[in-house]
């Protein structure tokens, strides 16, 4: 597998690279330089296939010669093991629970894919590989669960202090062992500037092998793209113009359901649901890009205001907007019909969405009016007891936690604060052994 940066398609790197850097040099994103189509008689067989079986073939169609099919295979068996259900909510519309895994997000995909590559790809190295991840809540919690006692391999976690839901907090703070919680006094913002800075001091990356964990990995994008396989396979039998809802933030998600669909899986047309930060639906409607600060919502994964994948999705369509708009309809929705949607659809179909989900399946319905001869899957990007507050004050009822949520919270914390500036960042890693 060979990748070019989107800023130069004439440049050219293998995975390894691509993986452990994250980004080109140029700040353009990583792109596979083929996205091979599979056969026919791959895709009509699908329903006969498990999850793992569709994940090797999707993901050695992709990665290719990089990796021996063997490994390959192990590393997909190890980080592809929790399923991925569509469940009915009514005649015309399933959800892809995509929050079966330790983390309880979508992003327990591409957290563990990638840390299973990663250390795959780090065998032999001597020194050992320090992850610097920034988070604002559901990323470190999965790039924590994924790299936990990897060997050879550290993770520290950057967060804003109090700006993450105390769920959350406990899902980066409890684990320990190679795992290291910073809590910042600061934004998100902060966290991430730390970051890149840390990256630009030589001082530190003399001292340390440094990579990153962000969801503009091509580690992470790959595995993303097996489940769209494996949503259509439980409903081709019973539906065909199957049409993805995606609730998005950085537009990860949506590329890798883009991905799915250049590789052959007939989607009949995708979704881009966003919550009031709709620089993409406004993008689709318009032609007009224009980025903006992000404004806070009760969908809080998806507060984005200038998306990384965008990048990424112009490339897939050559920057052709008529082209990407007869692919994907994007809509926006306010967080009052977000919260109006969580009590409706609980009301009437004894399904508690999250309000991520929430935004999907508005998205959906709206889209349902004027389309209705197709079937949706919206999908669910993380469990509702990880919003449990907001949860409960919009019900106006406790909701079920699920055991291992509920565990954390009689776990102890332990974090190491620290202020915004770089310099007391850039001392306490020099310290480190
Ligand atoms: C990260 C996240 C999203 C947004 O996904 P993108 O790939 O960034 O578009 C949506 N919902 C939840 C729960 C998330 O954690």
């Amino acid at each position: 597998m060979q990748l070019y940066s989107t800023n130069n398609p004439a440049l050219r790197v293998g995975l390894k690279e691509a993986i452990f850097k994250g980004l080109p040099d140029d700040n353009g994103l990583f792109m596979p330089e083929s996205i091979p189509v599979l056969p026919t008689e791959f895709i009509q067989s699908l329903p006969e296939l498990s999850f793992q079986e569709i994940s090797n073939t999707v993901a050695s169609t992709l990665v290719g010669d990089s990796i021996p099919a063997q490994d390959l295979q192990l590393i997909v068996s190890k980080a592809i093991n929790f399923p991925a259900p569509v469940v009915p909510i009514d005649a015309h519309t399933g959800t892809l629970e995509l929050f079966h895994g330790p983390s309880l997000a979508f992003k327990d995909f591409g957290g563990r894919f990638m840390a299973e590559t990663m250390s795959y790809l780090n065998r032999g190295e001597d020194k050992e590989l320090t992850i610097l991840v920034a988070t604002s809540g559901d990323t470190g919690g999965a790039v924590a669960a994924g790299f936990y006692k990897t060997p050879g391999i550290r993770v520290i976690i950057l967060y804003p202090s109090g700006k993450v839901s105390p769920l959350q907090e406990k899902q980066l703070t409890t684990l320990g062992e190679n795992i290291t919680a910073i809590e910042v006094d600061g934004t998100f913002d902060d966290c991430q500037a730390l970051v890149k800075k840390a990256f630009l001091d030589n001082t530190v990356s003399t001292r340390h092998r440094l990579s990153s964990a962000n969801s503009i990995n091509i580690a992470r994008l790959i595995p993303q793209s097996f489940y769209y396989f494996e949503a259509y396979k439980q409903v081709v039998k019973q539906h065909d113009k199957i049409v993805f809802a995606v609730p998005s933030g950085n537009f990860g998600n949506l590329t890798a359901g883009l991905l799915a669909k250049k590789m052959g899986l007939p989607i009949h047309h995708y979704i881009a649901a966003t919550n009031a930060n709709d620089v993409v639906p406004a993008y689709l409607n318009s032609g007009e890009y224009q980025s903006r600060p992000s404004v806070r919502t009760l969908s809080n994964a998806m507060d984005v205001g200038n998306p990384s994948n965008f990048t990424r999705m112009l490339d897939l369509y050559s920057s052709t907007w008529n082209m990407m708009k007869s692919d994907i309809t994007g809509y926006a929705f306010d967080d009052q019909s977000t919260e109006n949607a969580v009590r409706e659809v609980f009301k009437t179909d004894g399904y508690l969405l999250d309000p991520h989900g929430a935004v999907g399946y508005l998205a959906w319905k709206k889209y349902h009016t004027t389309h209705p001869d197709t079937y949706g899957i919206v999908l669910e990007t993380a469990h509702p007891a990880k919003f449990l507050e907001d949860m409960e004050r919009v019900l106006g009822h406790e909701i079920d936690v699920p055991e291992r949520l509920a565990a954390l919270a009689s776990k102890t914390k332990v974090s190491i604060k620290m202020g915004k500036e770089y310099e007391e960042f850039q001392k306490w890693l020099m310290e480190l052994g």
